[in-house]
């Protein structure tokens, strides 16, 4: 039987090269679609010598034909610093890409997963998000390009089932963390980790009482291929992340405890529209997917940080 075909967008990204990683692990045929802007050569460069991974060096606002089977629609950038150093960017990636990859899952009938984010949630009025919470949303925040570009991905994802058939799998994924994350990311658990073994010190934004809840990286890949494999057609969003939650101060502290050093806390301004809490409930993904995370927190830290002793 030939290998099922599966195209990974943004595969040289954090995620999208754990996903590589793991589909060529399961016997797929890989091929990979990258334009670098956040992604490194290093996170995918020993799967070059696979024959069954592919690399195409190509923007996604650009439209491409190929057959697949499969698609993981993840070509975005992530990190707030790096979304809004080219908000226009960040939206043609989000809208642009969705259409130009639901047109090949619409040609080739391949089923096409995307990568949406909490942050269609925006700022949440909900302690813990459920899929069924429409948001609260600045719609022109500096944050906009992303939430925005996220929530009108979502929107041609459903308009293409409902009036192409197209066969899609919605991922709203909450703050993921690991290995190959960039150390210059800028997100906070590569940051606080960074900077602990540089010996800096630590950012914090604001007061550090507002709360993320974080899922390793391993997790998160389970979920989406049970997500993308599922063959009960799930027409509605599915939440993705760990739901424990935590602050910024206590992660701060975390950070600090496990590198093993006191390390100075430098407050920063809060940046604007940074959500308050972030926490999911992950009813759906336990009901219909049998997906939980596995690895706690300190755990999937411990892992990060001997990571990032090999690069920084
Ligand atoms: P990342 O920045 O490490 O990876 C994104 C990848 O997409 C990079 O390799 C980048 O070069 C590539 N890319 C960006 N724009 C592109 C374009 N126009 N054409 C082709 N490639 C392009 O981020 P990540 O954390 O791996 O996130 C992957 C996806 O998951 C993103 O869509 C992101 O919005 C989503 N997501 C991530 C998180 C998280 O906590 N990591 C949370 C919610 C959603
Ligand atoms: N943050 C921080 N210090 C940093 C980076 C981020 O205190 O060096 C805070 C940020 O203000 C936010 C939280 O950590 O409240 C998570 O930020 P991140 O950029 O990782 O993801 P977000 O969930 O905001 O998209």
């Amino acid at each position: 039987m030939s290998k099922k075909r599966v195209l990974v967008t943004g595969g040289a990204g954090f995620i999208g090269s754990h996903l590589c990683r793991k589909l060529l692990e399961k016997g797929c045929d890989v091929l990979c679609i990258d334009n670098f802007f956040t992604g490194r050569k290093e996170n995918i460069a020993e799967l070059f010598s696979n024959p069954y991974f592919e690399f195409i060096r190509h923007d996604i606002i650009e439209p491409i034909n190929l057959e697949v089977d499969e698609i993981y629609n993840l070509a975005c950038p992530a990190s707030p610093i790096y979304y809004q150093s080219d908000p226009v960017q960040t939206v043609k990636a989000n809208v642009l890409g969705a259409i130009n990859t639901l047109e090949i899952a619409k040609r080739t009938g391949a089923k096409i997963l995307q990568a949406s984010t909490s942050e269609v949630y925006g700022d949440p009025e909900h302690d813990v998000q459920s899929e069924s919470y429409w948001g609260n949303v600045n719609p022109i925040g500096i944050r906009s390009c992303y939430d925005e570009g996220k929530r009108c991905a979502e929107t041609l994802f459903f308009d293409y089932f409902r009036e192409y058939d197209v066969k899609i799998r919605v991922a709203r994924i909450f703050n993921t963390y690991g290995p190959y994350m960039r150390p210059d990311d800028g997100r906070v658990v590569s940051n606080f980790i960074v900077q602990a073994l540089t010996n800096n010190k630590i950012t914090l934004y604001g007061t550090g009482q507002q709360i993320r809840s974080f899922c390793f990286i391993s997790d998160l890949i389970d979920g989406l291929i049970r997500l993308m494999e599922n063959d009960i057609a799930l027409h509605t969003p599915v939440n993705l992340g760990n739901p424990t939650p935590i602050n910024m101060k206590s992660l701060a502290e975390t950070v600090s405890g496990l590198v093993g050093k006191t390390i100075d806390v430098e407050y920063l301004p809060l940046p604007q529209d940074d959500p308050k809490k972030r926490q999911p409930d992950i009813s759906l993904a336990k009901k219909f997917l049998d997906w939980q995370p596995k690895i706690s927190l300190e755990q999937g830290l411990i892992q990060t940080i001997n990571y990032f002793k090999t690069i920084v």
